[in-house]
């Protein structure tokens, strides 16, 4: 498949990779707008949020549960952070499989969009 988040799952794209289990991976983000800037997807090529099934709707709290975990590792879990997933081309989602952006280290704007 096509599809550049399903070639760093299958390690044919470099990534820097900080957490892996049987559903997930997260890693940093090729081009960060906030000093912390992590990407967590499934490994399952899932192309947006449009796309989950009712039965796959717990993936996203599995999500939520890594990032959780990612936030404390990475020091930010007490200052705060963003979780953010884009959906579909005016949602501003560039890359068609799923994945939530987890940003922190500065302060972020309260504007959405
Ligand atoms: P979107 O706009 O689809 O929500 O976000 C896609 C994100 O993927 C962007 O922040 C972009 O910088 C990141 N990205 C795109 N290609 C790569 C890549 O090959 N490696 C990594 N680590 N991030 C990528
Ligand atoms: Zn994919």
């Amino acid at each position: 498949m096509d599809c550049v988040f399903c070639k760093i799952v299958a390690g044919e794209i470099p990534a820097d990779i900080l957490y892996q289990d049987e559903g997930m991976i997260a890693f940093r983000d090729i081009n960060p707008v906030a000093p912390t800037h992590l990407l967590i997807i499934p490994r399952k090529h899932v192309p947006s949020l449009a796309h989950l099934s009712e039965a796959g709707s717990s993936l996203i709290a599995d999500m939520v549960k890594v990032a959780n975990q990612l936030a404390k590792m990475e020091g930010i879990a007490e200052g705060g952070y963003r979780l953010v997933i884009n959906c579909g081309k005016q949602g501003g989602q560039l890359v068609p499989h799923l994945h939530m952006h987890l940003l922190g280290g500065r302060q972020l704007s309260d504007a959405l969009g």
